[in-house]
């Protein structure tokens, strides 16, 4: 299996998932640079997958779909937002392609029906986690936002964290705010990431491992402390 990041967008990532000259696609924000990615690589496209209905992880749905003629799976509570949705998934549910085992995670929180698709070591989240950071509220409860960043922490620390966007500058800077004293590792893990971002556009994606070092919204122990920092997040820019 490879693991392919595409930009689009200001600061979106989307994801090519192949084998064997297949791919499936997470969140494809914008058909042309997935189109342009597949054609690099020489890959097909098999599957569209779409971690949450927001409009920036489901923009190329249609046109994908129609180039390639291949289905598009979502959430149960997304599928009639999410365009051209050909399937519903529920929580744990698991499917095959292209030989690779994929499972679903709900993780619930930023919207309503956000899902992770998990594969071999790799989870990819949609807006719930970022880079030392966490998704906005826009239809869950803190609660839940709160009980799905724990689902994702009991999963095996080796597991590899593909988020939707790129917003490590700013959450770092908030971070480093929220707890000086682990400033040190925060700073490390930027550099790394800009190191990254000059050399090959894209970030590494971190391990649970790693990024529990950095993450404040990982770091929270409690549900008052996780409200707390979300509601400081709002207002910092
Ligand atoms: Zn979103
Ligand atoms: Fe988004």
């Amino acid at each position: 299996m490879t693991i392919h990041t595409v930009r689009a967008l200001n600061d979106n990532y989307c994801y090519l998932i192949s084998n064997a000259g297949v791919a499936a696609v997470v969140d494809p924000s914008e058909a042309a640079p997935i189109s342009t990615a597949l054609r690099e690589r020489g890959l097909k496209l098999g599957l569209i997958l779409n971690t949450h209905h927001h409009h920036d992880h489901v923009g190329g749905n249609l046109e994908l779909a129609q180039e390639w003629d291949c289905p598009i799976y979502c959430s149960e509570a997304d599928f009639s937002r999410v365009p051209g949705a050909t399937r519903a998934m529920k929580d744990a549910e698991s499917f095959e392609f292209a030989g690779l085992h994929f499972s679903v995670l709900a993780i619930p929180g930023h919207t309503a029906g956000q899902i992770a698709y998990h594969i071999g070591d790799a989870l990819f989240v949609g807006d719930t986690v970022f880079e030392m950071g966490c998704g906005r509220l826009f239809e869950g409860t803190a609660q839940q936002m709160f009980d799905s960043l724990s689902r994702i922490q009991d999963l095996p620390s080796e597991t590899r964290l593909y988020f939707g966007h790129e917003y490590t500058e700013t959450n770092a800077r908030f971070a480093a705010e929220v707890e000086p004293s682990n400033s040190a590792a925060i700073h490390r893990r930027l550099n790394q990431v800009r190191d990254d971002l000059r050399a090959r556009g894209v970030a590494s994606a971190p391990t649970l491992a790693e990024e529990r070092l950095v993450n404040p919204f990982f770091r929270a122990p409690t549900l008052e402390d996780f409200t707390r920092l979300r509601t400081a997040r709002n207002s910092f820019s």
